[in-house]
């Protein structure tokens, strides 16, 4: 079963089968974040919309960030698997 990713660090998203730490081509980030979009429909989704959603993820990731900056690395590790 494929599943679809997402790069915490730029918003690239890929397609995987059954791997557990995905690597981003365009970063180089060793763990990319399982997004929660599934395969079907981010295979019919345009490349625009693809585009939206990555920047949508970002933008909601980044506001978690700083809402909780004052946090260890491992809440902000925590609060990454919630947002998404
Ligand atoms: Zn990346």
């Amino acid at each position: 079963m494929m599943r679809v990713y997402i790069c915490p660090d730029c918003g690239w998203m890929r397609m995987v089968s059954r791997r557990k730490n995905v690597e981003c081509y365009k970063c180089g980030v060793q763990d990319m974040t399982l997004a929660k979009v599934d395969f079907a429909t981010y295979v019919s989704w345009s490349e625009k919309e693809r585009q939206e959603y990555s920047a949508a993820w970002m933008s909601l990731l980044s506001m978690s960030l700083q809402l909780i900056n004052w946090f260890s690395p491992l809440r902000i590790g925590i609060i990454r698997m919630t947002v998404v």
